[in-house]
């Protein structure tokens, strides 16, 4: 190797050393989901699936069978904190033992669990719902869900720009608007497992849409984020499609063959292509499908009103037929 080369060499670890960008720590997505039951009632299902990731990391899926938005919650654990995302659909304790299954995956720092702090992708209740089981417990700390508490608590003063950074111990996260599916939308980047948690910003699922350049432009924030940094898997809120890419019927609490969890950097970077040629109604993808819910009511009520006046007009005609 020639003198050039040992230095380039040398100054390039540097840089990866400097920006504390090593190879991600493996992790393992080998886990059936519990799919949930046509009649809830006539089975018993756990009401959360716990699966590690790898030691540090744990993925924790709501059952169908107690909500059908079937969240997907995670937790990071780091050597002086420890990170929630979400807190999901069910706030009973009794039906959804969220924090007490939380407390038991925390470890013990100096004779008490590790401090605990809980984010949420965005505010749509289905995220959120198991605040208040956190809200009284010591060491834990609940990030407000509105958009000024959400600015606020992460010091975003440029929203959507800009990046924040939680420090959970030898673990850093990045937290980074992503708008669009709904204005407090966040996602979070992991260093040390190289994953982004998408929330409902991307998932194999309904990617509904609030606000279309929104969500176009945070799709580039993040590809742009991404470039400089290595990406295992996207992780987000939700599996609502089957494993041939069909939605299964909204509100069901039954998923046979679900398509798997996690999604990959092509999924994000075909996304703002996506939207520039987003009919504004719906697009199917093999991974995700794209609609504009509140277009999609106004569409099926125009149609409603343009059916409705056609049957008084054929009406009035028969009327007038049968008179004459
Ligand atoms: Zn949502
Ligand atoms: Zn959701």
């Amino acid at each position: 190797m020639s003198r050039v080369a040992v230095i380039s060499t040398v100054s390039m670890c540097l840089t990866i050393v400097a920006q504390g960008w090593s190879q991600p720590v493996p992790g393992s997505l080998d886990v059936h989901w519990d799919e949930g039951a046509p009649d809830c009632g006539a089975t018993t299902h756990e009401p959360l699936q716990v699966h590690v990731y790898e030691p540090q990391t744990f993925i924790l899926r709501q059952s169908l069978c107690a909500s059908f938005e079937g969240n997907f919650l995670y937790l990071l654990v780091g050597s002086e904190k420890a990170l929630l995302i979400d807190t999901g659909a069910v706030g009973d304790p009794k039906a959804m033992p969220l924090a007490k299954t939380i407390l038991e995956l925390l470890p013990d720092k100096d004779g008490k669990k590790l401090p605990l702090l809980v984010a949420h992708t965005h505010r749509h209740s289905d995220h959120r719902a198991g605040d208040p089981q956190f809200v009284s417990l010591p060491s834990v700390q609940v990030v407000p869900f509105d958009l000024n508490g959400v600015r606020a608590f992460f010091d975003f003063n440029n929203w959507p720009n800009g990046t924040a950074h939680l420090d959970l111990g030898g673990r850093t996260v990045d937290v980074i608007p992503t708008p669009g599916h709904n204005e407090t939308h966040v996602a979070f980047y992991d260093e040390r497992t190289g994953i982004l948690f998408s929330g409902d910003f991307l998932l194999p699922g309904r990617l509904l849409i609030e606000d279309a350049a929104a969500y176009r432009e945070s799709a580039l924030r993040v590809i742009d984020f991404l470039k400089t940094r290595p990406l295992t898997h996207i992780l987000g809120g939700h599996i609502e499609l089957n494993s041939a890419g069909r939605a299964y019927r909204f509100g069901s609490h039954y998923h046979p063959n679900e398509h798997r969890l996690e999604l990959a950097k092509e999924d994000l970077t075909v996304l703002p292509a996506a939207f520039e040629s987003f009919n504004g109604f719906y697009a199917r993808y093999p991974d995700y499908i794209l609609a504009n819910p509140i277009r999609n009511l106004i569409g099926l009520a125009v149609i409603a009103v343009a059916v409705l006046i056609f049957v008084v007009w054929g009406l009035r005609r028969l009327l007038r037929r049968r008179r004459s």
